[in-house]
């Protein structure tokens, strides 16, 4: 079979509101699927505890990360909830070694600069099913604190609204599900049979959600 793009350093980019669930979704299909290698961030922000340097993130000082910065190291980088977050170019170059599709797991903004360096990489933008499973995902990752609580639901209405700029949207209803959407798609995109699905209404519904459950917050 030929491959549209193997040898070119496939990128396949996860985004979508944290609390979308794309970590795990690809952490589960790394750990599934030998094609894929995940794409390890750098960041300036400080380790959950359970987060290894190296394998979960590259925790660097606000230095370093200007350094590496300034060095031009970064495919692209972007700041989130007050953090700064980047994709070493080395990841790239790890995945072109190994002949593998690098999977990302990135905001928007960090999206949009990847699509513009690179025309083909494969843009899968992922939301829960509902803003209030979203809500309970933030909740018991320790998101308790008010503030910060209505500041990710904000930023999650306000990513929602550039995810049809992506090639695909997926709903993550189901962990291994999601999986194997994801690699149909990246074998039928490198087989050059895929186009987008369309799933507006479905945005519009979760976007109302989430200022329905804000409403209820802010009360
Ligand atoms: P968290 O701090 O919850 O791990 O991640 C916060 C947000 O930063 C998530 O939306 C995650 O996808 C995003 N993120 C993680 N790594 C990168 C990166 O290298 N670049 C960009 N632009 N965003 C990232």
């Amino acid at each position: 079979m030929t491959s549209r793009l193997l040898g070119k350093t496939p990128l396949i980019v996860l985004a979508g509101p944290s609390g979308a669930g794309k970590t795990s979704v690809a952490r589960r299909l790394v750990a599934k699927d030998e094609k894929f290698v995940f794409s390890i961030s750098a960041t300036t922000r400080c380790s959950r505890g359970n987060e290894i340097h190296g394998v979960d993130y590259l925790f660097l000082s606000q230095t370093d990360f200007r350094t590496m910065e300034e060095a031009g190291g970064f495919l692209e980088w972007a700041e989130v909830h007050g953090q700064k977050y980047g994709t070493p170019l080395e990841q790239l170059e790890t995945a072109s070694r190994l002949e593998k599709f690098l999977i990302m797991d990135i905001d928007v903004q960090g999206a949009a600069q990847v699509k513009s360096e690179v025309e083909d990489a494969i843009m899968i933008f992922v939301i829960p099913p509902s803003a209030k499973v979203l809500l309970e995902r933030l909740k018991s990752r320790g998101t308790e604190e008010r503030d910060r609580l209505i500041e990710r639901l904000r930023n999650a209405r306000e990513e929602v609204a550039q995810a049809n700029t992506f090639d695909y949207v997926l709903v993550n209803e189901d962990l291994d599900q999601l999986v194997s959407q994801i690699q149909k798609i990246v074998t039928l995109e490198d087989q050059g049979a895929l186009e987008g699905i369309d799933l507006s209404g479905k945005i519009r519904q979760f976007q109302t959600g989430i200022d329905e459950v804000l409403d209820g917050i802010l009360k």
